[in-house]
Formats: structure tokens, C-alpha cells, sequence
């Protein structure tokens, strides 16, 4: 009896031995996706929602979208946006706020873009940079808004006429 375990045990080992072996060899045979990075830099492709650092996109008058509400920054779970603002008066003589500083630490973000989402003037949006590495943590405390840059007009929503028919028509 232990002389039939003996040999059932050593068919056993051989049967997964080739089993291994199988899937070994088959797996060498086939086409490999390994990156060859970084020389494959100036070609490698990333899905759009890779979220790699926050940024303040500006226009060309290097203007933003943000008006210091503060939402991002309560949206944030772990701390990473700090807003500095202050009250200014525009001409018409009423109290607005305006920002004055927007820091991100990106070595404490955890990329979750729940702040993007709380932004009610998409002031905020995830770019695709992703060698961010440095020596100095401190050089990942970043400050979003460009030194002088001004608050963008609040865009005025277009409203489109719809033509007699359709309002008749939802009614
Ligand atoms: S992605 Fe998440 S962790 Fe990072 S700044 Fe936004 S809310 Fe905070
Ligand atoms: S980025 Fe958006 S949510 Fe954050 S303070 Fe500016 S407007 Fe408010």
C-alpha cells in the first residue's frame, strides 16, 4: 500500500511538473507588451483618465477659473490644497473674493479627484505629467495659480431659443 502512495505521489509531481512546464513555454513563445522605458518616452501613450498632477489650466491672459469658494479644499480628505484669498472691492463698489494662493502637495495626494468633482467652474483638472519625482519633498508643495494671474471672467451661459414647436411640444 504505501509502495502505490509512493509511485501515485511521484505521477502526481511529474503530471504538474509538465503542467508548469506547459504554461512556461507558452508563455515565453508569446507576444510580450514589456515598456522600454524611458527610452520610450517620447511615444508612450496614457488613457485620459490617468490622473498624474493637479493643475489650474490659464488662458492666454493668464487668467483662471477659480474664485477661491473652497469647495476643492473641503472636498479634500487628507489636506492636500490650501487656499489663501482675500476680499476685494470691484469697481461697482461690492465685496468679492478673490484668490490669492492656491497650494497642492502633491506628495500627499492620493489622486481620488474628488476635488475636481466638487469644483463647480472646472477651475481644476488632472494633466498627464508624470515624472514628478524630486530629492526635495518640499518641491512638491505646488502653487497652482501663475504669479499675477488674474481671475477669468465668469463666462455667460448661451441660451439657444427653441423654436415655438418644441416648448408647445414638452408641455
Ligand atoms: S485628488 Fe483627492 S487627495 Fe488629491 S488633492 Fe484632490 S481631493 Fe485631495
Ligand atoms: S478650484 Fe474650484 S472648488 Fe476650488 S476654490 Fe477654485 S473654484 Fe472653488
Amino acid at each position: 500500500m504505501e509502495e502505490r502512495n509512493y509511485i501515485q505521489g511521484i505521477l502526481h509531481a511529474s503530471k504538474t511538473l509538465l503542467v508548469g512546464l506547459k504554461t512556461s513555454i507558452k508563455i515565453f513563445f508569446e507576444h510580450h507588451e514589456t515598456e522600454q522605458y524611458p527610452e520610450n518616452r517620447d511615444t508612450l501613450i496614457f488613457s485620459d483618465r490617468n490622473r498624474f498632477c493637479l493643475e489650474m489650466p490659464h488662458n492666454e491672459k493668464n487668467q483662471y477659473k477659480c474664485i477661491a469658494c473652497g469647495l476643492c479644499q473641503m472636498a479634500c480628505p487628507n489636506d492636500s490644497i490650501h487656499i489663501t484669498s482675500e476680499m476685494v472691492e470691484t469697481e461697482d463698489g461690492k465685496k468679492k473674493k478673490q484668490l490669492v494662493k492656491y497650494e497642492y502637495n502633491l506628495g500627499q495626494c492620493m489622486f481620488c479627484n474628488l476635488c475636481v468633482t466638487a469644483c463647480p467652474h472646472d477651475a481644476i483638472q488632472f494633466n498627464q505629467e508624470f515624472e514628478n519625482a524630486v530629492f526635495d519633498k518640499k518641491k512638491l508643495i505646488l502653487t497652482l495659480n501663475h504669479p499675477g494671474s488674474t481671475l477669468a471672467e465668469k463666462p455667460r451661459p448661451v441660451v439657444t431659443p427653441k423654436p415655438l414647436e418644441t416648448l408647445k411640444t414638452a408641455e
